[in-house]
């Protein structure tokens, strides 16, 4: 480890540190040590980071906000870079935006800049790079993900700098082409819209809002399941079969999905409890840290539920939340 961390300082400089607790850095207040963290303020700094990691052959994760992450309670044992490279710049209708830029902050910029169009972004926790990754957003609003809005991202692939269109980010519900290939997310530029300040001002205190009722005020990474999308007609027939007589089924087969936080309360889960990790009687696609909660509390949690929901309706629940450490 010594040899390990001597070489980072002299490639990465003294900001490098060992042995840090990760759940400083997520929303959950949960994991172990990270065997080595960077945080970096720019884009070149996870540019180095990442072809020395490489170099060295270190397992290597970047992390934005922590909103959407479960770390183990064993920590990392590779270099963990925190995004902070929060450089912005608005151009016309284009923002250039650095990864680790917060949703929060590069709306209001938007906005302020009389640009529309990504104001359902405005509550949800997180960066930009984060964002992109799981193509973060309202999927029930049109154009309610930053996919929409990207116009390329930079990333860090096989150690060489690689801009990505739109297209090639291969965005979906949940997903992008970052979440199978790992590469490095260093800064993004998205195209929006001409606005009006007033109409968006309204926007963002609609979305910030909706989240009234959800437990925004205790230790969680938001959703832990996806929503289950029901797209062919024998979906719908066998859904309207294990789920017949419940309230609101209909109205969710016409949006094609079922809410996984209506499968969970259905079953009977809300409030339910393992160590410190409790449903949220709230929202029951939330998991809530009580106080001290291990992850492997949350893991317990989460086998139970997709196991109920399994059980009771046939349903496989898949994780939203991304496992580091495990
Ligand atoms: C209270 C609450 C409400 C939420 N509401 C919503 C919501 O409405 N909609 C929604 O979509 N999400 C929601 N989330 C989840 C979360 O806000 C999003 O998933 C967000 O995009 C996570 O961003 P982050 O920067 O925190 O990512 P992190 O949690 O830090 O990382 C998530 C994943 O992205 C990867 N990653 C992060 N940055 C980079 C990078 N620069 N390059 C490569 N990989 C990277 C990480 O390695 C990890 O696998 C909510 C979370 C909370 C806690």
């Amino acid at each position: 480890m010594a040899d390990i961390l001597k070489e980072l300082e002299k490639n990465l400089g003294p900001k490098i540190q060992a042995n840090v607790l990760l759940s400083k850095y997520t929303n959950f207040k949960i994991g172990g040590p990270a065997k080595y963290m960077l945080v970096a303020d720019t884009s070149a700094e996870i540019v180095r980071a990442g072809q020395v990691a490489h170099e060295l052959n270190l397992p290597l994760i970047v992390l934005g906000g922590g909103a959407n992450v479960l770390v183990s309670d064993r920590g990392y044992d590779g270099l963990v870079v925190i995004a902070k490279n929060q450089q912005l710049e608005v151009k016309e209708n284009k923002i250039f935006a650095g990864a680790g830029v917060r949703l929060g902050f590069l709306v209001t910029q938007a906005v302020e800049a009389g640009l529309t169009g990504i104001e359902p972004l405005v509550a949800v926790p997180g960066t930009v790079g984060g964002a992109i990754y799981g193509n973060a957003g309202l999927p029930q609003e049109p154009k309610g993900c930053i996919g929409e809005w990207i116009y390329s991202v930079d990333a860090l692939a096989n150690d060489k700098i690689v801009k990505y269109t739109k297209k090639q980010c291969q965005f979906s519900y949940r997903n992008s082409r970052f979440k199978k290939t790992k590469e490095l997310i260093l800064s993004a530029v998205l195209q929006l819209d001409t606005g009006d300040k007033v109409t968006s001002q309204q926007l963002i205190k609609k979305y910030v809002g909706a989240r009234k009722g959800q437990p925004y005020n205790m230790p969680s990474s938001g959703c832990i399941f996806t929503n289950v999308e029901i797209k062919s007609d024998a979906q719908v027939k066998e859904a309207q079969e294990k789920l017949k007589g419940r309230e609101k089924l209909d109205q969710f087969l016409e949006c094609k999905q079922l809410p996984s936080s209506w499968l969970i309360d259905q079953a009977g889960l809300k409030g339910k409890k393992m160590g410190k990790a409790q449903v949220s009687t709230d929202h029951a696609n939330y998991i809530v840290n009580l106080g001290g909660a291990k992850a492997d509390d949350v893991v317990m949690l989460m086998s139970f539920i997709k196991q109920q929901v399994r059980d009771k309706f046939g349903i496989e629940l898949h994780e939203e939340v991304q496992y580091i450490g495990f």
